[in-house]
């Protein structure tokens, strides 16, 4: 995944297609930096996804407790995504200490 690094700001967050190099916050320029999806990252994507289909099960098929389904969904989905925030929050962490090393280096 990509972040932006703001050595101004100090911020590191998650570069989108849309946007050029610039820092969103002062409009200075910024690094990009890679930092690769932590396991967590992925273990809190599969639970969306997985509550998602679970949700949708008795749209689609007759089971017994319909509600269980759809309830079992949505809570998986919750839990996923705050899996999702904290593996996030924790590769933006990871990306300001990368760019700080970086720098660092080259000084
Ligand atoms: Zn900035």
């Amino acid at each position: 995944m990509r972040y932006k690094f703001c050595p101004k700001c100090r911020k590191a967050y998650i570069k989108s297609r849309l946007e050029g190099d610039r820092c969103i916050y002062c409009n200075g320029e910024c690094e990009t930096l890679e930092v690769k999806r932590s396991g967590l990252y992925f273990f809190g994507y599969a639970m969306m996804v997985l509550g998602a289909i679970s949700a949708f099960v008795p749209r689609f098929m007759e089971v017994t407790g319909d509600s269980f389904f759809v309830w079992f969904g949505i809570a998986l989905v919750v839990a996923g995504s705050v899996f999702v925030v904290v593996a996030s929050t924790a590769m933006a962490k990871k990306a300001v200490r990368m760019a700080i090393a970086k720098n660092d280096s080259e000084e």
